[in-house]
């Protein structure tokens, strides 16, 4: 059976791109240059800038003399300049360190200001031939649905793992054509949605495609954890019956029936006494009820309280005293609902 990569360079010379204006050189110069260009950019916009840079500036020594300004008016609405500034800066690195010739070795490539790993390992491949795996985003798709590797690949474990598969995976020979092939297949074949399998070199290995897993494959940025909040909802009751409150609109669950509030279950004496002029004995309280919302999770803690004294202000506008039976009913939101059940059952 073929390889992988065997598989991969196969199909590159069949299928893959031959033709863009950064492929047929060995000058790192022009490669280095695509490569930064095409960091989270697609060919098609690369390319008049390409063009247009390389007029300008030709070769190495051209771009390290030039002002910054000058550089930046060239890369202008390409977005991210910060490849740029770095671009620049790492022209005049060469000359200083390196006497203005590009670096061969891997180490000196990646020293350089703007060139993470993945980017110094095709500089590496496409201008020396030097065996260097590559993990941009296309190439870890690729990884991710055709080895079948769960995980967030932006997570440094994950990250990790795929680096060591990528290298793992390298021919002995013919890096240029399984690079380039890997990212063609990225590019235009196992495309973020609807990836076509059907002209995949490795549609018979591929784990995502076996397991019916390629929606889920790469698996995609955890959500961040919702912020938490907590609150104190008092059930105050007397005579079987419970006290609700109407909630002020505009705010959460505006113009329902929920029971009075407080932050802190310490403060509940103090703050029913001033409210509704009401003695209280504490009960103890129920499990906790949690509720998402959009922008947070809520945890409710009820706290039963039996009242012992009440003040008229308590059966005015807005409060109103039913049975928990009754206050299911109600316009009530669904942890408040689910409150008066657990009362209902016990
Ligand atoms: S078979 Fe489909 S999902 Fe698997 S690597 Fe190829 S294009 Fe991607």
């Amino acid at each position: 059976m073929q390889s992988f990569a065997a598989r991969v360079i196969e199909w590159q010379r069949q299928s893959g791109r031959h033709d863009l204006p950064w492929q047929r050189t060995r000058d790192p110069f022009r490669i280095w240059l695509s490569e930064i260009m095409l960091q989270q950019t697609q060919v098609a916009a690369v390319v008049p800038y390409y063009t247009r840079f390389l007029a300008r500036f030709p070769d190495l020594a051209s771009l390290a003399s030039a002002a910054e300004d000058d550089v930046l008016a060239l890369w202008s609405g390409l977005g991210y300049y910060a490849r740029a500034r770095n671009l620049h800066r790492a022209a005049r690195a060469i000359v200083e360190r390196h006497g203005g010739a590009f670096p061969e070795a891997f180490d000196d490539i990646v020293a350089l200001p703007g060139i993470g790993r993945s980017t110094a390992g095709a500089i590496a491949v496409f201008a020396f031939g030097a065996p260097h795996p590559i993990l941009d985003g296309n190439v870890k798709r690729v990884f991710a649905r055709a080895l079948g590797i769960e995980g967030y690949p932006g997570e440094k474990k994950i990250e990790t793992a795929m680096w060591a598969h990528a290298g793992a995976l390298l021919p002995p020979g013919d890096v240029e054509a399984y690079t380039q092939g890997l990212m063609d297949l990225g590019a235009g074949v196992c495309t973020r949605s609807r990836p076509r399998c059907a002209s995949c070199p490795l549609q018979d290995e591929c784990v995502a495609r076996r397991e019916n897993r390629i929606a889920l494959l790469p698996t995609p940025r955890p959500k961040k954890p919702l912020p938490e909040k907590s609150t104190v909802m008092l059930i105050l009751q007397r005579n079987r019956e419970i006290l609700l409150e109407k909630r002020p609109a505009p705010g959460i669950w505006g113009g329902l029936w929920s029971f009075p509030e407080i932050a802190h279950l310490g403060d509940a004496a103090g703050v029913l006494r001033t409210r509704f002029g009401a003695e209280v004995m504490t009960e103890g309280t129920l499990a906790a009820v949690r509720h998402g919302f959009t922008h947070y999770a809520l945890t409710i803690t009820p706290a039963l309280l039996r009242v012992t004294r009440l003040e008229r202000r308590a059966h005015s506008p807005g409060h109103i005293w039913l049975t928990p039976a009754d206050a299911i009913n109600a316009a009530i939101p669904a942890p408040v609902r689910e409150i008066l059940r657990r009362l209902d059952r016990d």
